[in-house]
């Protein structure tokens, strides 16, 4: 049915009718559903889990056809999905997995850092990411001939002067931008200790409060704590997450409604999706906050956050 009405998107029915559909979630930054659509290619939502936000991997079967090439995952908020159920399902049907792995730059599982999970892995370092370029990213990939395509794709298809053998962009990152990683790079772990330690102060505070619900480390995985979301239940905080925001806002304090909506509500795809589909995703856009999270942020002004949300 979904792809039904997308047959009538002028800009996507070619590939709709070469059928490559990609299961993913649309608990995610814009650009992760953007990318599969612009590429002309469709986007079927499965459920996120109640505990960490990624995607369900006991939602995905139910989805898989034989118009399926690949499953989509996000790590969230720098939690992992549940990589291994994730490749045994992908295994079983012969899909490839990408996962957006834009918060999740350091982070290990199982001693192994977690691009080694999955076929391919793009990072973000754009300046809001723990680790950042200003503006640039990465990919990580298994398969040694799609690099090479990637290497051609990210400078317009160029290979010398005289050939061009894809329909590639300018992908390349700027001497600029690469310098200012160099920088950051010399003093990650510095900045990811830091973030623990106002990870750790958040803690404190707000797992005293009722009706709020807060991360847990999650087991064998390496943290970088990369965002501190909070997920608020009103009939027992008594206050709705937008009030939260707007009380932490009169304070100059600006927290985010990350992510809001989810992507399936978007203007652009809301007609060809039911967000009501994927309703886990739906109730916690609706009452997650993430607070401020950064290296230099003093301890002083955690509990400052933590107070307004106490005394509201
Ligand atoms: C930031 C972010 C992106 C986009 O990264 P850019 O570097 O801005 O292209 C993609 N996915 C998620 C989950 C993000 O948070």
């Amino acid at each position: 049915m979904i792809i039904q009405s997308l047959l009538h998107r002028p800009f996507l029915t070619v590939n709709i009718l070469g059928s490559t559909v990609i299961i993913t979630s649309p608990f995610t930054f814009a650009s992760t559903t953007h990318a599969i659509v612009r590429n002309g290619l469709v986007p079927v939502f499965a459920d996120i889990k109640e505990t960490d936000y990624t995607l369900d991997p006991s939602k995905i079967e139910a989805l898989i056809t034989d118009k399926t090439v690949a499953i989509l995952p996000i790590h969230v908020y720098g939690h992992i999905c549940d990589v291994e159920a994730i490749q045994q399902i992908a295994s079983k049907h012969n899909l490839k997995v990408i996962y957006d792995s834009a918060h999740v730059f350091g982070v290990k599982y199982k001693n192994k850092g977690i691009a080694n999970y999955g076929d391919a892995n793009m990072f973000s370092f754009h300046a809001t990411k723990v680790f950042h370029t200003i503006e640039g990213g990465a990919i990580t990939c298994k398969h040694p001939q799609i690099i090479e395509r990637l290497k051609d794709l990210k400078n317009f298809g160029i290979i010398d002067e005289e050939h061009v053998r894809d329909v590639g962009g300018n992908a390349k990152m700027n001497e600029f931008c690469a310098a200012m990683g160099i920088c950051n790079l010399r003093h990650i772990n510095e900045y990811i200790e830091k973030r623990e330690l106002v990870t750790k102060r958040y803690d404190t505070h707000l797992s005293q409060i009722d009706g709020l619900q807060c991360l847990s480390p999650q087991k064998d995985v390496l943290p970088n704590y990369a965002y501190y979301p909070v997920l608020f239940n009103p009939s027992v905080y008594g206050h709705t997450r937008d009030e939260v925001y707007e009380e932490l806002k009169k304070h100059h304090i600006y927290a985010r409604k990350y992510f809001y909506p989810i992507t399936s509500a978007f203007d652009c795809y809301k007609e060809d999706y039911d967000a009501s589909l994927t309703p886990i995703a739906l109730h916690v856009s609706k009452n997650i906050l993430t607070l401020p999270l950064y290296a230099e942020l003093e301890l002083e002004a955690v509990d400052e956050i933590c107070k307004i949300i106490k005394e509201l």
